[in-house]
């Protein structure tokens, strides 16, 4: 490992397509953003197909490869992820789901999948369910950010190739089904622990109070995503190198804990449009003095991007580009800077697409191409060409 030091930050879902109505710019183009200018002419440009050519990225299989892992060698579902994500340590014989905190009417038809994005209170009625146990099987269960969280199964003999309760709208729960013939214990002690959960949080004191203020009450848990952990290669054993993560947002957490990566708490980083974009420049600051590799996580993009919100998007940008001029400032000259983001997320169409995103490394002797902005149009014409996420790090290494 050379003494160099890498910051990489990535802008989650900021990526997006010319829109119409904004005389055909994208979100970046239109938003004044000199520090991010001024790292695209200081260094060498380009875009990346963070998956592939064509596929559509999740932020979990973006950031796996962002980090250098191949999504398809390593993925079994986002459960894991969520689970690493608020703090629990998983064993290989655990399987792990994400969950929603939902509400459901007397015939288990779902009225709202997200119990009206419910934001305080989860955390007692996680403690509710948390330790319970099911033929043998123990059930540890944490609140996610907002109206998420994470249920793992622990016990002998389980599998996580069972199908979602979720029904991922508004129609009756599933039942978990097997997908294996191995797998039907865990079907078996999941569809046990879902009803548990409808008794259990039905008579919650959180919940009659949400009835009395008339919000719907988060009575039933829906999990989803199956998963198991595989044995992945601690990214600072890969290339000997300290690594630690700054982010906001559970998922994105959770795959760098995966990873071995370090990812203390910022208090402020919430993941939302709200998110402290100070404390997330001086958590960078402090942690790339003590570590070779930081890796920033903003997500508001892509939040702004899902609301189809132009303007706020364009906000955002503003926001990360004072987050990047602020760690720019104090930064030595010597450490590597790559800005990029791990997937597209158009506001004119709401979701995920495949197009391609800007990349842009500076410092620690990289290349200088003709590139002078930071945006989508401005990277396709940037020296380092068309690459893949995977080819990321070790490019920048
Ligand atoms: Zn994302
Ligand atoms: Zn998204």
């Amino acid at each position: 490992m050379t003494e160099k030091k890498i910051l990489l930050i990535v802008c989650d879902g900021l990526s997006d397509r010319p829109v119409k109505e904004f005389d055909k710019k994208t979100p970046l183009q239109q938003a004044r953003k000199p520090a991010m200018d001024a790292l695209a002419r200081r260094g060498v440009s380009g875009t990346m197909d963070v998956i592939g050519p064509g596929i559509i990225p999740g932020s979990d299989t973006a950031h796996l490869a962002l980090l250098g892992y191949d999504p398809y060698k390593v993925y079994t579902g986002r459960g894991p992820i969520e689970a690493a994500g608020v703090g629990i340590e998983l064993r290989k014989t655990d399987v792990a789901f994400r969950c929603n905190f939902a509400t459901v009417d007397k015939s288990m038809k779902v009225v709202d999948r997200r119990a009206g994005r419910i934001r305080s209170g989860t955390s007692e009625l996680a403690k509710a369910l948390d330790g319970i146990k099911i033929d043998g099987v123990t059930v540890l269960f944490r609140e996610g950010s907002e109206h998420r969280g994470a249920l793992v199964l622990r016990g002998q003999g389980l599998d996580h190739r069972v199908s979602d309760v979720d029904p991922h709208s508004e129609m009756r729960v599933l039942e978990s089904k097997p997908i294996v013939p191995k797998a039907r214990k865990t079907a078996q002690a999941l569809n046990k622990f879902v009803r548990k959960s409808t008794d259990i949080l039905s008579n919650h004191p959180v919940n009659k109070e949400r009835i009395k203020q008339g919000l719907p009450p988060a009575n039933i848990v829906l999990p989803r995503g199956a998963g198991s952990i595989k044995e992945l290669e601690p990214l600072g054993q890969r290339y000997g190198i300290k690594c630690a993560a700054v982010a906001g947002v559970t998922l994105v957490k959770g795959i760098c804990r995966l990873v071995g990566m370090e990812v203390p708490d910022v208090p402020g980083a919430t993941g939302g449009l709200d998110t402290d974009f100070k404390a997330k420049a001086d958590a960078a600051l402090r942690l790339i003095h003590s570590h070779d590799l930081v890796f920033v996580n903003v997500k508001a993009g892509d939040v702004a991007g899902h609301d189809g919100d132009f303007r706020m998007k364009v906000q955002v940008a503003e926001n990360i580009d004072m987050m990047l001029g602020l760690v720019l400032k104090d930064l030595h000259e010597d450490v590597v800077v790559g800005l990029t983001c791990d997937h597209s997320t158009p506001v004119s169409v709401r979701e995920h697409s495949a197009d391609p995103v800007p990349l842009t490394i500076s410092g620690g002797g990289a290349r200088i191409d003709g590139v002078k902005e930071f945006d989508e149009v401005a990277a396709a014409s940037g020296a380092i060409g068309r690459i893949r996420g995977v080819d990321l790090l070790p490019i920048m290494l």
